[in-house]
């Protein structure tokens, strides 16, 4: 449809970026535009089942789109966050990646249980991110009802491995 052809023709191929052979897809032109960001705020909210309660988002740019999507639901924003920023109890979840490995975070007490929750993030890559912010959302209790991401590479299989974890709301934009 013509509102996904918009965003995903904002969204640029940039070769060998972080490191050689990964192809890093850069949003900040969806952002420049004003009815590009408009219209990828819009489908996300119109990919929101009925009564979110919260909308989660990760650390840096999934905040960016998550922010917006909560305020057009009338939803709260928590967010989730690298190690050693939120100065409240927090509990943290950490993951592998390729190299190395990668911890998240979130405050202890930020979700009542039983909250239904919408989490929002950029991109969806292997899916090492939502995975483990499911779990953070799973120790509190709370409920996560959808997933929304702008972007999805499908070819790193991140959706199978919600779907391993019984995640299987999953709606990407491109
Ligand atoms: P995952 O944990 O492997 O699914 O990676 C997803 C996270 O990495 C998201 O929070 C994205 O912001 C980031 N990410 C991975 N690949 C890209 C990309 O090509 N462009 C922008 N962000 C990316």
């Amino acid at each position: 449809d013509t509102n996904r052809e918009l965003i995903g023709s904002l969204i640029v191929d940039v070769p060998d970026f972080p490191k050689p052979g990964v192809v890093f897809k850069d949003i900040t032109p969806l952002l420049a535009s004003p009815e590009g960001f408009q219209t990828a705020v819009d489908e996300l909210v119109a990919s929101a089942p009925e009564g979110i309660d919260v909308v989660v988002g990760m650390e840096a740019r999934g905040f960016i789109f998550a922010a917006p999507v909560a305020l057009a639901l009338g939803a709260g924003f928590v967010p989730v966050r690298k190690p050693g920023k939120l100065p409240g109890e927090t509990i943290s979840h950490s993951f592998e990646l390729e190299y190395g490995s990668e911890t998240l975070t979130m405050h202890r007490n930020a979700i009542t249980p039983g909250a239904r929750v919408l989490v929002v993030d950029d991109v969806l890559a292997t899916g090492g991110t939502i995975g483990a912010t499911a779990e953070l959302l799973k120790a509190m209790g709370a409920e996560l009802v959808h997933v929304s991401v702008v972007m999805e590479l499908s070819f790193l299989h991140g959706r199978e491995r919600l779907v391993e974890m019984g995640i299987d709301k999953c709606t990407a934009l491109v």
